[in-house]
């Protein structure tokens, strides 16, 4: 293949463009999840696991003290937002740093 063949030259400044763009400032390293609508006990599965948006409150058989689900193995922090974030048992919701369920696993 030619370098100077139009098509490959856009081909190569459009990959290009792609791999520098996560590097630009000011665009969100994931923007989707900031709106998913926070986890809360009417949710009927967070409610069967105990979820709570405070660990503090939690008076859990299975509660052990120090457990939030920011050291939970399912939890996936948010870029930009510490109080909230991804969890992998609630995919349409975000769910609170500070909070707990009795899904709760030691993140490794
Ligand atoms: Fe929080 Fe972990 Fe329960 Fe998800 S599984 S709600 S991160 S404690």
């Amino acid at each position: 293949m030619n370098i100077r063949d139009p098509g490959r030259r856009r081909f190569l400044g459009l990959t290009a463009t792609i791999a520098v763009l996560p590097l630009v400032p000011g665009l969100p390293a994931t923007a989707a999840p900031a709106k998913l609508p926070k986890l809360t006990d009417a949710n009927p599965v967070a409610k069967g696991l105990g979820y709570s948006e405070n660990a503090a409150s939690v008076k859990h058989a299975m509660y052990k003290p120090g457990s939030t689900c920011a050291n939970c193995a399912q939890f996936k922090p948010v870029a930009g937002d510490a109080a909230y974030g991804l969890c992998t048992l609630f995919p349409q919701n975000t769910v609170a740093s500070k909070g707990w369920c009795s899904a709760w696993a030691k993140k490794a």
